[in-house]
């Protein structure tokens, strides 16, 4: 170290070379210090790091931060020792040592905000002494800032030897201390931040999750009539193209059925429209019931509901709408001790495998009129049954 004040270190009596060697020192621990990633997380493992660097290129015995907290009170976040650092031991004890603001020299560089040079411990009065363990000769304490000159904490060096340090030193420190306070002032920036996306991304997740159910349970509900739970019209368009697209592939026969309730106006005008609503609830689970989870059933509007049978050619079909037909008579309901039943007509409409000639997909709403004829028919028949297309029926298009 320079020779031009107190301390009595070793490059003290050396010449030009020493001094080269001294600033070397110097600019190597600073520049150890501008190089500590301040993203790494642990405040303390930052300070340790940074006492590291200190001690490797100083001649010091030991050094230490004390750690501002809430309270005021200095507590020991980190220290080092040359052996220590030679060995890489933690060198903070389990319970580490503490100080007021005020309280030694420590907490007199904390209280003025400036740099304190305990020059001999031994005699100095400031000194506190906290544990058994032997006082150093000289200590430096300087005051750690934040880029705003909010106290951070104090950084501590010290040596065996009393007046062992010297301005060289205190030079360094000075500068060391504000590199160091930039550091852990940029560490707790990028933690704050990184908290604050943490948190912002947990939020936005959430509402991306909230409005995905939400997008689900609109898209559901534009599928499903809310009265019966079956889905609705709109669901049958949207699905009726896959069924004659696998219908064309694979030339498998389908049956679409028009099923529609008897006399239905009646039954709201004797009982009331609530109590029909009962009721379509009711034929609505029946017809449930009695689907098989590859056929398409939907409560197509007002009383009438539209079923396709995947894959089933037409006596099946008929054999199959029979039965739900027979099923629906057969539910019961009962209004003040009287009992009410309904009938369906079903208009079924086959296309059968062998039902085209060239590659054109069969139109829909053609398929539904062809149904809907039959379905005419059941009624002018006399109701509660069941007709099949053929071409003698004349279609309502
Ligand atoms: P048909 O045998 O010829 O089919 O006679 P219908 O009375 O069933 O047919 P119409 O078309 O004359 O009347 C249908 C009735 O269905 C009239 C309407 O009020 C009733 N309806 C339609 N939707 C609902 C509903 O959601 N709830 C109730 N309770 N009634 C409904
Ligand atoms: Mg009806
Ligand atoms: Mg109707």
């Amino acid at each position: 170290m320079n020779s031009q004040s107190e301390g009595s270190n070793p490059s003290q009596a050396g010449g030009i070379h020493d001094l080269v060697m001294d600033l070397f020192n110097a600019l190597s621990a600073i520049k150890q210090l501008s190089e500590l990633d301040c993203q790494i997380d642990d405040e303390a493992l930052l300070v340790k790091q940074a006492l590291t660097g200190l001690i490797q290129y100083q001649d010091m015995e030991r050094c230490s931060f004390f750690m501002l907290d809430d309270l005021g009170c200095l507590t020991n976040l980190a220290g080092t020792s040359i052996q220590e650092s030679l060995q890489v031991v933690e060198s903070v004890p389990d319970t580490p040592l503490t100080f007021k603001i005020g309280e030694g020299i420590i907490g007199a560089a904390a209280a003025t905000g400036e740099l304190q040079y305990c020059r001999n411990c031994l005699e100095d009065p400031r000194f506190e002494r906290t544990t058994d363990a032997t006082p150093p000769g000289s200590l430096i304490s300087v005051p750690v800032f934040t880029l705003n000159r909010q106290l951070i904490g104090v950084l501590n060096v010290s040596h065996p030897q009393p007046f062992y340090f010297n301005d060289w030193h205190i030079r360094l420190l000075e500068i060391y201390k504000n590199i160091l306070g930039q550091l852990i002032t940029s560490q707790r920036l990028v933690r704050q931040m990184e908290r604050r996306i943490a948190s912002r991304t947990a939020e936005l997740e959430s509402l991306v999750a909230e409005t995905n159910q939400l997008k689900e349970h609109f898209a559901s509900m534009s599928m499903h009539d809310q009265l019966t739970g079956l889905h609705n019209r709109r669901f049958f368009y949207d699905q009726v193209e896959i069924v004659v697209a696998q219908h064309m592939r694979y030339r498998n026969s389908l049956c679409l059925l028009v099923l529609d309730i008897d006399h239905f106006k009646v039954v709201n005008d004797r009982f009331g429209h609530l109590f029909g609503d009962q009721i379509l609830v009711g034929v609505a689970s029946a017809l449930k019931r009695q689907v098989r989870s590859t056929d398409i059933l939907v409560r197509f509007g007002g009383e009438e509901f539209v079923l396709i049978f995947t894959n089933t050619a037409s006596e099946s079909g008929k054999v199959f709408g029979e039965r739900i037909r027979q099923e629906i008579s057969k539910l019961e309901w009962k209004l003040g001790g009287q009992k009410v039943n309904v009938t369906l007509s079903i208009g079924l409409f086959c296309l059968a495998a062998d039902s085209y000639s060239d590659n054109l997909a069969p139109d829909i709403d053609e398929m539904i009129n062809c149904a809907d004829a039959a379905l005419y028919q059941a009624k002018a028949n006399g109701r509660n049954q069941l007709v099949v297309f053929d071409d003698h029926i004349v279609r309502g298009d």
